[in-house]
């Protein structure tokens, strides 16, 4: 098994680099931001750039196994990223294989929510279920599945796409076309465009009116939430419950021990999961089932790109 792992993260506002070991340490990291029209020969020499400063810091001539996690559409089979909505140019990019060639060390590729669902599994809660579902909450909304201890990929490896899930018929278009997903209604920029939406209900909502709209988000919504807003009280708890709503047909499919989440608003902490554990619980109706509803890791982003590689090697034992 691979004990020192070098990490690409390639995200929609961040690209970063972590060296970590095989407990979940993180020895160094280094991040720039992202940029829409880097294209792929730039972003190739970036990543070997910071894959080489963080190797020379530590002393290590090469990394045992390499994980890189990329948000969008990716062959992890092939090493290949299928499309990139961040940055333009990187169809059918042989990730891999560059960073093969460079470091002379096995590189496993992933879609991020699947690395971070991956990662739960090694260095979080999800060591002690089988079965869980991880779910991120931030700017979007993904996540991914373990069945019997084995993560589910589905036909055509996009298992796990919970984000689009509908839960408002004729309810705000989303990102894919379709209307009311979860995320176009609690996604971040869902909940941002509901505080517009509102504003008008509520008049004097010191949210609205100390923070430009452009820079609402979850976090502000949080924040005001709790120095007694009453329209972010009003967006937080709409956010709940359609919350609890996808949950609850989460759980009705896969029947999962425990639902973990993560993402940047789960940072909200007991704010978001102490009502959330509640709306759940009443959104079972007639179907109680006793389902953990548990905040993901902390730096589950940094842990992905380490615990990728160390999953994946351990599949290839376990079929060997
Ligand atoms: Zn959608």
């Amino acid at each position: 098994m691979p004990k020192y792992i070098l990490g690409f993260d390639v995200g929609g506002t961040k690209i970063s680099a972590v060296l970590g070991d095989d407990s979940g340490k993180i020895i160094s990291s280094q991040r720039k931001p992202t940029v829409r029209h880097l294209g792929r020969k730039k972003l190739a020499e970036d990543l070997i750039y910071m894959g080489h400063t963080l190797l020379e810091k530590s002393g290590l001539k090469k990394p045992d196994a390499i994980g890189v996690i990329f948000a969008g559409l990716v062959d992890s089979e092939r090493g290949v990223v299928l499309s990139s909505p961040n940055i333009l140019g990187l169809k059918n990019f042989a990730i891999s294989k560059v960073l093969e060639d460079e470091f002379a060390a096995k590189v496993y590729l992933e879609n991020d929510a699947t690395a971070a669902t991956i990662a739960e599994r090694i260095f979080g809660s999800g060591k002690n279920y089988d079965n869980f579902v991880y779910l991120t909450l931030s700017t979007g909304i993904g996540g991914g599945v373990f069945i019997g201890g084995k993560l589910y990929r589905g036909a055509h490896g996009m298992a796990g796409e919970m984000g689009h899930m509908v839960v408002m018929s004729n309810g705000p278009v989303c990102g894919c076309g379709r209307r009311g997903c979860l995320e176009a209604v609690a996604g971040g920029r869902g909940i941002a465009r509901r505080v517009a939406e509102n504003v008008t209900a509520v008049k004097e909502s010191e949210l609205y009116s100390k923070i430009r709209p452009s820079d609402i988000d979850a976090k502000k919504v949080f924040e005001f939430k709790n120095k007694g807003d009453m329209l972010s009280q009003l967006i937080i708890e709409e956010t709940v419950y359609y919350l609890a709503v996808g949950i609850v047909n989460i759980i009705d499919i896969f029947d999962p021990e425990a639902i973990i989440i993560g993402g940047g608003i789960a940072s909200a902490g007991d704010d978001l999961f102490k009502p959330l554990r509640v709306a759940v619980q009443e959104e079972f109706k007639s179907m109680q089932r006793p389902v953990k509803i548990i905040k993901g890791l902390r730096n589950g982003h940094d842990l992905s790109t380490i615990a990728l590689p160390l999953y994946r090697e351990a599949q290839v034992i376990a079929v060997e």
